[in-house]
């Protein structure tokens, strides 16, 4: 039996260990953390199982959605599945029907609350240039170049939230280019692509919890708290490097110096999500709402935790979060403090806990050349920031565990 070493046990490490596993490998993974899940993962907060950030998957995200029913998992169980909504919980902004695109995105526009003529008739001109493009543009564009003459209620309303959530990199830095592709797979590949799916249960519930115990019981070996610091040591058999861009880089320092400086020379940026708890009723339209965020007002999305779970003692708990945050910690609690209390008219706020995640996501910057995933003969790397075709989400992150094993598979071929 051919033998695999994966070091890190996030999302992507999860993918090569299942498919690999299913394809004949003796897996072992190494993972240096106590539990498995990496940045999308259980914490346990007050005896509340919180995550360490809010996360939201989309309808597109196939790969990650084929891999929880590999591993038993009901998506349509775990994951509460709404037509895009971007409204405020006022009710205004856009908000999709439950109809095949593109139909649904030209109801949702024409009926989009509070938006002028103008406003509407601006971003329908500009998706059809975006389509007749093939969604493709100068790889040196922005978002905010991509998007210059829409108008500023379509920009705050749509384009701002859209482009921060998925590329966690504001629109004057993000990639104009991955922001298409990002567009294209959410509106345009088939019905329920856009779709929101909200999480029922902790992220560790989501996935990995289940990814331990198939492996567990498919013979793999699973390691936690088993930091690796040497690569050496086990290149006697094919590694894969299922760790974040910092670690790979200082992993492969001596081995393989152009891949490592290459990931090492990735930015990142943070997100911070405030857990709030109040008495009050949250009566908003639907269990996600839209935000409008600025310097004062830093969140950009609310999540009523209490309708998400159906769990009681998750009634009226809130995850704010604040993609690209920048500041403290302490006064981005202040700040969405006040946020909750003026926007979502909330008046007995408790604040739960803040996680800040420094290095949540690499920023996707306009011309941005990503590491390969072969970094040298035997060695592989997969991660949520390997060349592929998503930001850096989840789906990102299994995408390129599932390309990973491909590579791996083709050179043990040949
Ligand atoms: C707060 C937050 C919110 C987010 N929101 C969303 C969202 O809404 N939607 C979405 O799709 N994505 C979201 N993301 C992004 C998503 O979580 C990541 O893209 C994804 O989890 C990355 O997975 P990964 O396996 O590539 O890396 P990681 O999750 O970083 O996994 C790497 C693993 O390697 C381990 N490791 C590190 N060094 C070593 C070593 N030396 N030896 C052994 N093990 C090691 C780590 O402990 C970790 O478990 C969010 C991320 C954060 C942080």
């Amino acid at each position: 039996m051919k033998a695999l070493t994966i070091v890190g046990g996030g999302w992507a490490g999860l993918a090569v260990a299942v498919r690999a596993t299913q394809q004949g490998w003796r897996v072992r993974l190494l993972e240096a953390a106590p539990q498995l899940g990496g940045r999308a993962r259980r914490i346990q907060h007050q005896g509340l199982a919180l995550d360490n950030g809010q996360h939201i998957l989309i309808g597109a995200y196939r790969d990650t959605l084929a891999l929880m029913r590999t591993l038993g998992l009901k998506p349509e169980e775990l994951l509460l599945r709404l037509p895009m909504n971007m409204q405020t919980a006022q009710g205004q902004g856009l908000r999709l029907p439950c109809w095949p695109p593109p139909l649904n995105l030209c109801w949702g526009v024409a009926t989009a609350s509070g938006w002028s003529l103008a406003d509407k008739w601006g971003l329908v001109k500009r998706c059809a240039a975006w389509q007749l493009a093939g969604f493709g543009c100068d790889a040196q564009a922005s978002v905010a170049d991509l998007c210059q003459g829409l108008t500023p209620r379509v920009m705050t309303d749509l384009i701002e939230p859209l482009c921060v959530s998925a590329l966690n990199t504001p629109c004057h830095q993000a990639s104009g280019q991955v922001f298409l592709q990002v567009l294209q797979d959410a509106l345009l590949s088939g019905q329920g692509s856009s779709d929101m799916l909200l999480p029922r249960v902790d992220l560790s519930r989501l996935l990995p919890d289940a990814a331990l115990a198939w492996l567990q019981a498919h013979g793999a070996e699973v390691l936690l708290g088993h930091r690796v610091s040497e690569l050496r040591t086990l290149m006697h058999q094919p590694v894969m490097l299922a760790c974040p861009s910092w670690e790979a880089a200082a992993l492969t320092q001596d081995l393989a110096p152009t891949w490592s400086s290459h990931a090492a020379a990735l930015q990142h940026t943070a997100i911070t999500t405030v857990y709030l708890r109040t008495q009050q009723a949250l009566t908003w339209p639907a269990p996600m709402c839209a935000l409008a965020s600025g310097l004062d007002a830093p969140a950009q999305f609310a999540f009523d935790k209490g309708r998400m779970s159906g769990l009681p003692d998750m009634q009226g708990v809130i995850a704010m979060v604040v993609s690209a945050s920048t500041a403290s910690r302490d006064d981005t609690s202040q700040a969405v403090l006040q946020q909750a209390a003026s926007q979502l008219a909330l008046h007995d706020l408790e604040l739960l806990a803040t996680v800040v995640e420094k290095r949540a996501t690499f920023a996707c910057t306009p011309g941005l050349q990503r590491p390969s995933l072969q970094v040298m003969p035997g060695v592989w790397a997969c991660g949520d920031y390997v060349a592929g075709r998503y930001p850096a989400t989840l789906e990102g992150a299994v995408q390129s565990g599932f390309a990973a094993v491909a590579a791996l598979a083709l050179a043990s071929h040949g």
